[in-house]
This record gives C-alpha cells, sequence and structure tokens, in this order.
C-alpha cells in the first residue's frame, strides 16, 4: 500500500526568530511511518521541525507551517491508499507575521491570531476509496472528544491518546491509546512502545484494505 503519513508539531512564525507551537516530539508518526516501511508498504512522511532520524526508505517533505503541511498532503493525497495525520497542527496562527524581531522595548500585549486550515477537512472531498487516520490527542473527554473527530472529520479510524499522563503523549517513547472505527470497532491498547502503537496501527490499515478489497469482489 502507499502511506502518507503526516508528524510532529508545525510553526506558526511571529517574527524572524519566535513561533507559536506545540509539545509534539514527532516520535508517533515516525514510529508509524517505520512500521509501515517494515512492513513493505510505500511511505512518503510530510514532518515539521522534529529533531528525529527519518527511517530509512521513506521518503521525507519537511514542512514549517500548517498551510506548508496542507500544501504537501494535497500535493500528494492522490497518490496514497492511505492518510495517517499524526501530526500536531498548530491551530492558531499570528495573523501577520512581522519581517523584523519584535524588540522587546516594543510593548507588545496581544497577539492577533487566526485559525488554520484543518487538513484533515480540506482533503475530505478527496477522500474516495482511501483510508483516513486521524489521532486525537486530549486531556479530558477522551473518548467523547475522539468519537467526535471521528464524525466530524469523517476518519475510518481515530487513535485516542490521553496526553495528560506522563507515560503517555508527547515526548516520550511509550504510549497508552484506544482505537475507535467508524463501524463502531472499540480497542483499548495497554501501555506499550510506540513502535508497537505504530504497527497496531498498520495492521488495523491493513485488515480494513484487505476487508474492503473483498467486499469489492
Ligand atoms: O487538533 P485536533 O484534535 O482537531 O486533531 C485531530 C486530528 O486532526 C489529528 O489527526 C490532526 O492531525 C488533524 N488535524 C488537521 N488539521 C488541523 C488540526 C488537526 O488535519 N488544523
Amino acid at each position: 500500500m502507499r502511506f502518507l503519513i503526516t508528524a510532529g508539531p508545525t510553526r506558526e512564525p511571529i517574527d524572524p526568530v519566535r513561533f507559536l507551537s506545540n509539545r509534539s516530539s514527532g516520535k508517533m508518526g515516525y514510529a508509524v511511518a517505520a512500521a509501515a516501511r517494515a512492513r513493505e508498504h510505500e511511505v512518503v512522511l510530510v514532518s515539521g521541525p522534529v529533531s528525529l532520524e527519518p527511517p530509512a526508505g521513506v521518503e521525507v517533505v519537511k514542512v514549517t507551517t500548517a498551510e506548508e503541511m496542507l500544501e504537501a498532503v494535497l500535493g500528494r493525497i492522490d497518490k496514497c491508499d492511505a492518510l495517517v495525520m499524526a501530526a500536531a497542527v498548530a491551530d492558531w496562527r499570528p495573523v501577520q507575521a512581522r519581517a523584523q524581531k519584535i524588540k522587546k522595548s516594543e510593548s507588545v500585549s496581544a497577539l492577533q491570531l487566526a485559525r488554520t486550515p484543518d487538513i484533515l477537512k480540506r482533503v475530505a472531498a478527496r477522500k474516495g476509496a482511501r483510508l483516513f487516520v486521524g489521532f486525537a490527542a486530549e486531556t479530558e473527554n477522551l473518548l467523547e472528544e475522539s468519537e467526535r473527530k471521528l464524525r466530524e472529520k469523517n476518519l475510518d479510524l481515530i487513535v485516542a491518546n490521553d496526553v495528560s499522563r506522563s507515560d503517555a503523549g508527547f515526548e516520550v517513547d511509550t504510549n497508552r491509546v484506544t482505537l475507535l472505527s467508524a463501524d463502531g470497532e472499540r480497542r483499548e491498547l495497554p501501555l506499550m512502545p510506540k513502535s508497537e502503537v505504530a504497527k497496531q496501527i498498520v495492521e488495523w490499515i491493513e485488515r480494513r484494505a484487505t476487508r474492503s478489497a473483498t467486499e469489492k469482489k
């Protein structure tokens, strides 16, 4: 299969030296890329700024902002069978990035923000038979919020991730997730390395693709 995977945070510039971003390390998305590659799939990894080595054999497209990530995904969506949006896309960007570094002596009391594009919503019309997988990183009402995003973003699977735990979510090498599928499957996985979570996600995609192919016959 051909996998298109996004990973890492995005950075939304305030001025040439400052930005808005989040705590995503990219580890989960990179683990999905490595797991897909290990199972001999073709992988394109659209990555925000992270300090990780990309897995061997994976095509990497480096981006910085949400807008750049959107363009990278839009340009490649038609050539994939599965999109895995593991990136923690910044939700807001400064309305205007300043061309020069803002001086400390300037009294800046507020930043004017605008919403960034929702990448999954923007590619929804081009879904066709492709499998779409999203992540929900939440600190409260994990399953309810994840179910809502599963429906609103027209996903086949959402990986619900409680990021309030210290052994799961951002930066660490382990994760504890629940897989929720559009057809009502709910699978709670125990705490495990991100590499193992990634393998479970890739295997879920493989099973679902095989099932769809059999149903078509
Ligand atoms: O940020 P949110 O909780 O809405 O993220 C849920 C899913 O939507 C994730 O898979 C994330 O990669 C994706 N997303 C997106 N575009 C955004 C924000 C999130 O595609 N602007």
